[in-house]
């Protein structure tokens, strides 16, 4: 017998039956929702100096993320060190004090804590260049990595 098909995907039920696997959807879901909300557009606007261009409050790189070449060119002149990409590949938005604090993880944090952690003021938001998000995020690694030892030391 082969399987009907409704043309919609399907997530595999053990996401749903398994609580920690259930967090993390909603988790991620709610990282995609907190983008509709007024605080993450203000931290998106903050970085925002107009005619398609944003500016990294942490290094200040600014990017050009429009479609024309003409203004890109023309741009240049002015600031050779603009870059140039899809808004979506070189900006992200990032939670200053992260979801997660380093000395916890998802798995041992609820919901009623992590929701108002996402859903968080625009003054913990800064939109930032690719480099520093990735800059930021092997630090964060780092310091969680510290952080699990050190429990882990602690324990015994
Ligand atoms: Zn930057």
């Amino acid at each position: 017998m082969t399987k009907k098909k409704t043309g919609r995907k399907t997530t595999k039920r053990d996401v749903f039956e398994d609580p920690q696997k259930l967090k993390g959807r909603i988790l991620s879901l709610m990282r995609a929702d907190f983008k509709k909300s007024p605080m993450y557009s203000e931290a998106k606007a903050r970085s925002f100096e107009g005619k398609a261009v944003y500016k990294c409050p942490n290094c200040g790189t600014r990017i050009y993320t429009g479609a024309s070449d003409k203004n890109y060119e023309k741009m240049l002149l002015e600031d050779p060190k603009l870059k140039r990409g899809k808004e979506s590949k070189m900006l992200n938005l990032d939670h200053i004090e992260s979801i997660v604090p380093y000395n916890r993880s998802t798995k041992e944090m609820t919901l009623d804590e992590l929701a108002p952690r996402v859903y968080c003021n625009e003054n913990n938001m800064q939109y930032i260049c690719r480099e520093c998000h990735s800059e930021k995020t092997s630090i964060e690694a780092t310091l969680r990595k510290e952080a699990r030892a050190k429990k882990k030391k602690d324990k015994k």
